[in-house]
């Protein structure tokens, strides 16, 4: 089922971690507190304009570690359109270390259905030195814990942090994916203003992943998660925001999920075409793969042009998602 998310991002005032890539201003545009009616008027913003079974999605990454009272007031003020049918349910995101029993049983009274965790990497050396206060064991065992109590489990992670590699994040994946978790969000790191990484990456001690090796490396982490049968739903940060205005560097692009797809698919002709000859070739999909494999602006119809191969795509709904067939021409 197509996921949906009324989305509120609660900024976590007075954090006492300093993760390095975090600017929580920047990424969810807004300094100001959620209030009460913030939640009214999403829910009847998101209702009016034709959106059913939504979650409401309390994210911006320590839910469960901002003031009690203030979580509980917010928890307390979407529970009636939870219970009225208005939306399906509520979505947060947190840290592995601040869930435990006690905050978990508060989530479950208040009509929570899903709890995702910023595991952001499961080497703890990369975690230390992006500062995240947090080791791989506590993203186990707080994963374990929620889905004991029933919860849908969402995982977090990122790529190109500060000491990480590519084959560090492949054996990300393989640990989180054993956690079972329904849903995975994966973000390469970007370089925010007014944060650790800015000031390591203007003073040469950090490199962030350009796009093309964030997209080479996502595009694995995609296909890896599928066929673990586990959702990725979201692939780069979200547009909005004051993302644009704050980047500094990194693998940023609006579309980043879009670039993804296409690799996929440049993969697949390339594997396909590369032992055949050059010349013409009609390539079938199913209808709904067609314009992942044409690519983005035709990127892939013209690289294999370059490449000698000239290449019509057409649609056969009896193919599944990543199957091809090759007619040479
Ligand atoms: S990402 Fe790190 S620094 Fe930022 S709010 Fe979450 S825990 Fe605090």
């Amino acid at each position: 089922m197509r996921h949906s998310n009324i989305a509120l991002f609660v900024a976590h005032k007075g954090c006492p971690h300093k993760c390095s890539f975090c600017n929580q201003h920047i990424i969810s545009g807004s300094n100001s507190s959620v209030t009460k009616s913030d939640i009214t008027n999403a829910i009847t913003n998101a209702k009016n304009s034709g959106c059913k079974n939504a979650q409401l999605a309390f994210f911006g990454g320590s839910f469960t570690a901002i003031e009690r009272d203030y979580m509980q007031s917010l928890l307390k003020a979407a529970k009636p359109f939870v219970d009225n049918g208005d939306i399906s349910g509520i979505r947060i995101s947190t840290r592995p270390d601040a869930i435990d029993d006690e905050v978990l049983q508060i989530l479950k009274c208040y009509g929570v259905q899903t709890i995702e965790l910023g595991a952001q990497s499961m080497d703890n050396e990369v975690l230390a030195l992006n500062e995240r206060g947090h080791t791989d064991l506590d993203v186990v065992k707080s994963a374990k814990l929620i889905k004991s109590f029933g919860f849908e489990l969402g995982l977090q992670m990122m790529t190109g942090l500060l000491g990480d590699t590519d084959q560090k994040c492949l054996d990300t994946a393989k640990k989180l994916a054993k956690l079972e978790p329904s849903t995975m969000r994966i973000y390469p790191t970007v370089v925010l203003k007014n944060t650790k990484l800015e000031k390591l990456y203007k003073s040469g001690d950090y490199t962030p992943q350009s796009l093309e090796q964030a997209v080479d490396l996502c595009s694995k982490l995609l296909c890896f998660f599928e066929s673990e049968s586990i959702q990725v739903i979201r692939l780069g940060l979200h547009s909005g925001g004051d993302v644009e205005s704050g980047f500094v560097a990194g693998a940023y692009h609006p579309a980043f999920r879009e670039l993804c797809e296409n690799q996929i698919y440049q993969n697949l002709l390339k594997q396909q075409l590369f032992k055949m000859p050059k010349g013409n070739y009609n390539i079938f999909v199913n209808q709904s793969e067609i314009s992942k494999t044409i690519g983005q602006k035709k990127s892939n119809i013209n690289y294999l042009s370059r490449c000698g191969y000239n290449c019509k795509i057409k649609q056969d709904n009896a193919l599944l998602k990543y199957e091809m067939k090759v007619d040479k021409l």
